[in-house]
């Protein structure tokens, strides 16, 4: 039975019984008892209707209660059958699709989440989660078995869980400065000491800022230790092949300052002296890197004059510059200072310096400038010379890598030079980076720390 119907039988019988009791005023004796008697029994029956009604209404609304306290729960198996067509049915209609939408929005959650913790399981990098305080609010089994943490740790702040101030301290400051950091750190697994590289970057949330941070730590005790095997070997090797380098190039310098009177003679002579001083200076460039690389070379800073550190430099290529009609400019201010291991400085200017000789033509120029910053300090050199390709940009600061082999050995080039410069730089603290166009020149720029 449609509900307007009963409304409107409900509203006749009461409109019956309210017009009977106003009749009863106008009514004599014989038509009272006529009128009570047909108000009181609609009276009844409007009281009976609105019974009903009322009674449905409330069981209509106890059933869209119960259906939604359901769904508030995260139950959308429930769903109202509505008995009657009217506006409880709607709202009912509408409560059962807004648990549907919800359940379909739940499941794609759930699937979402259960990827992530698929994915999180199968990674070999260890993955951790902290809040604003550094509290740890998710970890993946790689970094529980990294670090040694287990459950218990959830909600625990990393420093009292690791005991392991820098990484505790690398959280912190990536969450006050919002910017991704890059850590070393090395922790102790039972007896043996473990490397970790961990990438620790911000989390962000809308109208929040930074409400967490995540790190991802990297195992690289296995690669350390073979980089090392190498380091070493290289180091070995380069130490063998220095004495008897050294006796065939003083050999062949004596028997050519006999001047023999064979020309073959002389020209095979001059070739083992020239090709013995080459793998000489390459074994040297090798001995360096490793010294380098192997963190033994001892860095001592001390305040530099860098004009005049430049113009000793000028001095040494004074003749070459002449012979090659290339003009030197030292732009430096006379009054900077720059803090700076002075024999690490001069292989990295040196380094730089010959490679410019080496790639300017005549006519060419090559200036060094400085700049002073609030925390840091700008060196640079720059040359009109031929230029390095773009695409081979991104790899002149690795080992042996050159734009041009041939050209390169025939003036001289190991191809370890700007490693060299490379690595001397970071034990500074420091960086290099280049800037090049092809025919125009080159322009290396070194970033020097302010202590
Ligand atoms: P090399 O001993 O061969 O010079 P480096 O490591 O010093 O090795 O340099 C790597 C390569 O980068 C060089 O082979 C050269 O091609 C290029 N290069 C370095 N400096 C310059 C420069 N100033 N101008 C042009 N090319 C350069």
């Amino acid at each position: 039975m449609k509900s307007t119907f009963l409304w409107k039988l409900f509203a006749v019988f009461a409109l019956i019984a309210a017009m009977g009791l106003l009749a009863l005023r106008f009514a004599d004796e014989r038509m009272t008892h006529l009128i009570i008697l047909v108000a009181a029994f609609a009276l009844l029956i409007a009281s009976s209707i609105g019974f009903f009604i009322s009674r449905s209404f409330s069981r209509s609304l106890h059933d869209i209660i119960d259906v939604a306290d359901r769904i508030a729960d995260g139950d959308f198996s429930r769903k109202i059958l509505p008995k009657r067509r009217n506006e409880l049915a709607t709202l009912a209609l509408t409560i059962n699709d807004m648990g549907e939408k919800l359940q379909e929005h739940f499941d794609e959650l759930r699937r979402q989440k259960e990827r992530l913790q698929t994915i999180l399981d199968g990674m070999v990098e260890g993955v951790l989660v902290t809040n604003d305080e550094a509290r740890i609010e998710l970890m993946n089994p790689a970094v529980c078995t990294m670090l040694g943490l287990d459950v218990t740790s959830l909600r625990k702040n990393v420093l009292e869980c690791l005991r392991h101030r820098d990484l505790h301290d690398s959280i912190v400051r990536v969450l006050h400065e919002a910017r991704s950091e890059e850590k070393e750190i090395e922790l102790l697994r039972g007896n043996e000491k473990r490397t970790i590289i961990i990438q620790t970057a911000p989390l962000f949330e809308k109208n929040y800022g930074v409400s967490g941070a995540v790190s991802v730590f990297e195992d690289v005790t296995s690669f350390r230790r073979l980089e090392n095997i190498r380091r070493e070997f290289v180091a070995n090797v380069s130490h063998e092949l220095k004495t008897p380098l050294t006796s065939i190039c003083g050999y062949a310098e004596t028997l050519l300052s006999d001047q023999p009177s064979d020309v073959s003679s002389t020209r095979f002579l001059q070739k083992i002296y020239h090709n013995g001083l080459a793998l000489q200076k390459l074994i040297d460039d090798l001995l360096n890197l490793a010294r380098i690389e192997s963190g033994r070379q001892p860095l001592l800073k001390e305040p530099i004059k860098l004009y005049e550190f430049c113009e000793e430099l000028h001095e040494l290529y004074v003749d070459t510059l002449r012979a090659q009609m290339i003009t030197f400019e030292n732009k430096i201010s006379s009054s900077l200072i720059l803090s700076a291991d002075r024999a690490a400085l001069r292989r990295i200017l040196n380094n730089l310096f010959e490679n410019a000789l080496k790639h300017t033509p005549a006519e060419g120029r090559i200036m060094v400038s400085a700049f002073q910053h609030p925390k840091n300090c700008i060196v640079m050199i720059e040359d009109t010379g031929s230029g390095i390709a773009y695409e081979s940009l991104p790899h002149i600061f690795e080992r042996f890598y050159r734009v041009d082999k041939g050209r390169s050995r025939d003036v001289g080039g190991t191809g370890l030079g700007l490693a060299i410069v490379k690595h001397l730089m970071h034990i500074h603290g420091g960086e290099v980076a280049v800037e090049s166009e092809l025919g125009k020149g080159t322009r290396f720029s070194l970033t020097f720390p302010l202590s």
